[in-house]
């Protein structure tokens, strides 16, 4: 991929993006739109359908009656893998038009965006359409009168909700495993991120997905999530978000069917450094990018350094003289590091969690303001706080943001109790050289996800989720699978 290829697309006109329901891109119910304003320069950059509740119940009405008549679920597995294969062809043919397009929409540098977003997406599209047809039923172990079944089934009509972080990537990991299973889906994108990912679902339509087994509406949270949640219609609603809205889906489920309800919430993901780290100044450069990538926007960004007291200032140093060389700026170009803040709101969040850790004793030693304002865009500087005590705002609430908190530790124990001292338990990260210390750390930190001498970067082959407040249920991997069928017995006496 080269520069010029990504200029050519930088200024290409976005058109209004409708809904599409039941195969086809409808405006909102009452004409209603929403402006969409890129984080690059603060500028509009189109409009999207501002969907209302019956947009998103004629959603679910077109994905109901494509369950019911079995048009997807019905086919067999070999018509669907060829169908989501060729999906992940087309998603892949697009890459580049993908990334950029969702690059001007929520911020994320290219470089990675081009990864984690379309060659991400394509890849988890194409792990599950290859696994479609190899998952088997059971055959209990009964007595000989008896064979008792266990048929694995669609369980209907599934609702995704997504953040806007990296919507391709995140919107794969519930589409993928819910359409190979036969399921019908109705998606409800971010307000601040639905461009790529609206065209990424229309894709799907081109590989040949039935119409109606994929909608998808855009619109406020409040209004058309909102109506999903407490939908009687929608049978399983997966999400990726905050857990001030996890919260609620689940008192939406509460409150109309019962529907199962699986979160993939935030984290405040603990990187603790041992003085026998193998390599002290690598374990620097990563810890860097595992906070300030993307701005910080990664729910399993490592968001606390605990360093060993013994290495302290001179870790600090080092991850300082890091973080300030990454090139902060222009997401479209390829020599940016850190991209833009998805949205104005976000901006000044990230501030505000600044002046509260400088409040709370906190000393930053490097960024800590918004800059490069003159472009109109949403940037902030890499922040690194120092003296971040293990019961103050920065050490227990997510920011989201290219802040990192730091806190030293003098034992393994006290690592241990400070890593585990929060609601959340997403990732997290050791550095050593010790095996056994490795592997301690592994057992002992409470979280979904725990890197040795690395940080970020598991694929599909592996299940993403948290424990705590960062959610339940799992991402990627075969064990995603889980959530979208339902075990269904047969007992049949012979
Ligand atoms: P958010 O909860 O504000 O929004 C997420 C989605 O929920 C959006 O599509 C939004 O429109 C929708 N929504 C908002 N209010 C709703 C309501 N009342 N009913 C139904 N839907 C509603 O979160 P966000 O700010 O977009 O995303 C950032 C959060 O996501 C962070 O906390 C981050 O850690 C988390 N995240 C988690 C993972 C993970 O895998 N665990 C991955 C990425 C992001």
């Amino acid at each position: 991929m080269n520069q010029s290829n990504i200029d050519a697309l930088r200024t290409q006109a976005v058109p209004f993006r409708a809904h599409l329901i039941d195969g086809k891109l409808l405006p909102a119910s009452d004409n209603g739109r929403m402006d969409v304003l890129s984080p690059i320069d603060g500028q509009l950059l189109t409009q999207v359908a501002r969907g209302t509740a019956a947009d998103m119940q004629a959603a679910i009405a077109s994905a109901r009656a494509s369950f019911e008549d079995k048009r997807w679920a019905g086919q067999p597995p070999a018509a669907r893998k060829k169908v989501l294969l060729k999906w992940a062809d087309l998603i892949e043919a697009n890459a580049l038009e993908l990334a950029v397009l969702g690059v001007r929409d929520n911020g994320t540098e290219i470089g990675m965006a081009l990864k984690a977003e379309p060659g991400s997406a394509a890849g988890t599209i194409r792990y599950y359409a290859e696994a479609l047809d190899k998952i088997y039923g059971e055959v209990a172990p009964t007595s000989s009168d008896i064979l008792g079944l266990i048929h694995k089934e669609p369980v209907g009509v599934v609702g995704a909700i997504i953040p806007w972080n990296f919507p391709m990537m995140i919107g794969a990991w519930k589409l993928g495993p819910a359409l190979a299973m036969g399921n019908s889906v109705v998606l409800k994108p971010a307000e601040t991120a639905s461009l790529s990912l609206m065209r990424m679902a229309e894709l799907a339509l081109e590989a040949g997905l039935p119409p109606g087994v994929l909608n998808a509406v855009t619109g406020e949270g409040a209004v058309v999530g909102e109506t999903m949640g407490l939908s009687m219609d929608v049978d399983v609603l997966v999400f990726t978000g905050s857990g001030a809205t996890g919260r609620r889906l689940m008192e939406y489920s509460a409150r109309s069917n019962m529907k199962r309800v699986y979160l993939e919430l935030g984290g405040k993901s603990p990187n603790i450094i041992f003085a026998d780290a193998p390599d002290l100044s690598e374990a620097a450069k990563v810890a860097a990018a595992g906070i300030f990538r993307n701005a910080g926007q990664v729910c399993v960004a490592g968001s606390r350094l605990l360093i060993e007291t013994c290495i302290h200032d001179e870790f600090v140093a080092e991850v300082t003289r890091v973080a300030e060389g990454m090139r902060v700026g222009d997401p479209l170009s390829l020599e940016t590091a850190i991209g833009a803040v998805n949205s104005e709101s976000q901006l000044k969040q990230n501030l505000g969690f600044v002046v509260t850790a400088r409040a709370e004793g906190g000393e930053v030693v490097t960024g800590g303001e918004r800059i490069l304002q003159e472009t109109g865009g949403y940037f902030m500087s890499p922040t690194i706080v120092t003296g971040v005590t293990p019961g103050s705002t920065l050490a227990q609430k997510e920011v989201f943001g290219p802040v990192l908190g730091v806190t030293p530790f003098a034992s393994d124990d006290e690592a241990v109790l400070i890593a585990n001292s929060t609601v959340y338990g997403l990732a997290g990260a050791v550095w050593t050289s010790s095996l056994a210390r490795a592997h301690r750390m592994i057992r002992d930190v409470r979280t979904g996800v725990m890197h040795v001498n690395t940080y970020g970067g598991a694929d599909n082959t592996v299940p993403l989720g948290g424990v705590g407040q960062s959610g339940n249920g799992h991402d990627k991997s075969m064990h995603a699978i889980e959530k979208y069928i339902n075990l269904k017995t047969a007992w049949i006496k012979l």
